[in-house]
């Protein structure tokens, strides 16, 4: 018989960010710890980006397969410039989006471990715009990669007692920094070659934006479109993803005449309150219908109907573009088959 994997912490500790604690916090990162941290998407599990055994320590945590590589979040141009190899048009989006939402792929340097990356010639890099997070990483004063606080595959967290929820015996430290404000993960935009920037995952800075910013068309780009990491995954492994474990059935919009409200087994979760309609079973993302509120509030009602015995939740997506696609992005990715 196998001997039973042991904890390595009782219960992680959430941090009240006092500047005691911070500079408690910093050092356990630049020592190869573990430490959850509010940026302004969600909450991330952080670890010194150059340490490869620091970054290993992520992948166990959170039962993440290391053929899905991480985002490394940086302070400034000039430590990107330590990682990674950069272009004019990287630097336009720097200027025009960070410290922000925004994650650009570019190649990497070879200071960064091979398990960051999971083998790929290039990188993932961000500069969050979280007060707590750029003042931690200030003490910290090392680049810090960081995906979703959350255990491998669920959904993503957006509060510090989410993170104890989903990864409390894994972990031991978690600075709270309150409800995040957007919501919803980084954009991600492939910009390793400046002529064919593509978009490998929507975020709160949209498509247009970007386009904008950089004067020309952003293309739409399969995430992990690389062989090397395609060849490991499990197809649709990915493409699952920010699932509850209650069964998830998209529609593009509830059609009130024919769906069975009165079945109240299965929860309904419209995009805007629905005017006329109550029951302990319905739900909506936001009061008014504004995409801002509904990706804040996202993940937090997905994990709050999870929790009740509904055996079925059902979904409306957000009507629109924008911030829509990316809230309909994740909408996606939890209502897909394992
Ligand atoms: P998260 O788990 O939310 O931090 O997201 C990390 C995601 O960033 C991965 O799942 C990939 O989709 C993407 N990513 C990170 N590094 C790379 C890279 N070098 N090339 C392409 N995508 C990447
Ligand atoms: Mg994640």
């Amino acid at each position: 018989m196998r001997p039973k994997k042991s904890k390595p912490h009782a219960r992680a500790r959430i941090y009240r960010a006092t500047p005691n604690n911070l500079r408690r916090l910093a050092a356990v990162l630049r020592r190869g710890g573990l430490v959850a941290v509010p940026t302004e998407t969600v909450y991330g599990l952080a670890a010194h980006a150059l340490d490869a055994d620091a970054c290993a320590r992520i992948f166990v945590a959170k039962g993440r397969p290391t053929s899905d590589p991480l985002i490394v979040h940086v302070g400034g141009w000039r430590e990107l410039k330590a990682i990674a190899e950069t272009n004019a048009a990287a630097r336009t989006l720097a200027r025009a989006f960070w410290p922000g939402p925004l994650t650009m792929i570019l190649p990497r340097k070879s200071v960064v471990p091979d398990i960051v990356s999971a083998g790929l010639p290039s990188v993932a890099v961000r500069m969050p715009r979280h007060a707590l997070f750029r003042r931690l990483q200030r003490l910290a004063g090392i680049p810090l990669a960081a995906p979703s606080a959350n255990p491998f595959g669920y959904v993503s967290p957006t509060t510090a007692q989410h993170v104890r929820d989903g990864l409390g015996d894994m972990i031991g430290h978690i600075l709270d920094g309150g409800p995040t404000a957007i919501g919803v993960e980084s954009t991600i935009v492939d910009i390793r070659d400046p002529q064919r920037p593509r978009l490998l995952r929507p975020g709160a800075i949209t498509r247009a934006a970007l386009e904008k910013a950089l004067g020309r068309r952003v293309s739409e780009g399969a995430r992990h479109a690389t062989p090397a990491t395609q060849a490991q995954l499990a197809p649709g492994m990915l493409s699952r993803h920010y699932s509850p474990r209650t069964p998830v059935e998209l529609h593009a919009a509830i059609d009130r005449r024919r769906a069975a409200f009165t079945d109240t087994t299965e929860a309904w979760l419209f995009f805007a309150r629905p005017t006329g309609l109550a029951g302990k079973n319905i739900f909506a993302l936001t009061p008014t219908g504004r995409a801002t509120v509904a990706a804040r509030r996202l993940f937090g009602t997905l994990r709050a109907l999870d929790a009740q015995q509904f055996t079925r939740i059902h979904v409306e997506l957000a009507p629109g573009s924008g911030l829509a696609d990316a809230i309909n992005d994740r909408l996606r990715r939890a209502a897909s088959k394992r």
